[in-house]
């Protein structure tokens, strides 16, 4: 029997704004059930290799694939372009992205919110994504919440309500992008542990996090980056333990 491939695989990626080199030849991989956090400085390139992953940004170089399915390009260097639309959106849906800021729709309440993209962009029938929105709500612990509004609520509560936006999505894999750096400390440990939560069902996530208590406790697997290249990766006993860089024991000493 062959393995299942990864759900997302990215190979030796390339990616520039104009003559910024972001990324310098990055390569990771998401199997299935497993959780990948991504570490290092600010501009070390964390959300772009995000964000390349779900194809919200173009790269130059490299290979993406989407459980063993390799993305098709058109063009190369600074004019490739994905191929086929249809395959962006099926890889953009199936790996919903969770951000910083939530970006909850403010005109909606927080069933719409989370009922929104189902509807318009999967097409599903409306009964069932409300009965899914309704399901996630509660798992995330704010069933109480689905009339209200998104200033309605606390930081904590908004991104709670948006993990549950991109769970309705019936995900492949979630990307988190630094999910708790804009709340207060008290609100960032309810978010916390919905994730912990969420990696412990076995979901595949990458998360992109300043937060190191959470990278050791939730991750299979850690990535270090530093300027647009991996310094360092391991399994997080390794990476946090004993890690063998210069660069990554300065960074994990000035997070502390
Ligand atoms: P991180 O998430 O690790 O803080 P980013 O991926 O956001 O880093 O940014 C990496 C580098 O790319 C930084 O130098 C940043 O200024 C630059 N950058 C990010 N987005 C853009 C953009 N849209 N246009 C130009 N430069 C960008
Ligand atoms: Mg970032």
């Amino acid at each position: 029997m062959t393995p299942t491939p990864p759900v997302i695989q990215i190979d030796d990626l390339h990616k520039a704004y104009g003559a910024l080199e972001v990324l310098k030849g990055v390569s990771l991989s998401a199997p299935r059930g497993h959780v990948i956090s991504l570490i290092g400085s600010s501009g070390s390139g964390k959300s772009t290799l995000l964000r390349c992953c779900n194809l919200l940004e173009d790269s130059q170089q490299g290979e993406i694939l989407f459980k063993g399915e390799p993305l098709l390009w058109k063009g190369s260097g600074h004019n490739r372009r994905p191929a086929d639309p249809r395959q962006v959106l099926r890889i953009r849906t199936n790996l919903s992205m969770v951000f910083q800021q939530f970006n909850l729709w403010a005109h909606m309440t927080i069933l719409q919110n989370v009922m929104e993209a189902p509807l318009t962009v999967l097409r599903r029938e409306r009964a069932e994504v409300e009965a899914a929105a309704r399901k996630y709500l509660d798992k995330v612990g704010i069933g109480d919440k689905c009339d209200v509004f998104p200033a309605q609520l606390s930081g904590g509560q908004q991104q709670r309500a948006a993990i549950a936006r991109a769970l309705c999505m019936e995900p492949e894999a979630l990307l988190f992008d630094e999910p708790t750096s804009a709340l207060d400390p008290e609100l960032e440990q309810e978010v916390v542990k919905v994730i912990k939560d969420l990696a412990n069902e076995g979901r595949t996530m990458i998360i992109v996090t300043h937060d190191m208590k959470l990278a050791a406790d939730v991750s299979d697997h850690v990535i270090f980056l530093h300027q647009g290249l991996i310094e360092e990766q391991g399994p997080p006993d390794m990476l946090f333990g004993a890690p063998k860089s210069e660069r990554l024991r300065g960074f994990l000493s000035a997070t502390h």
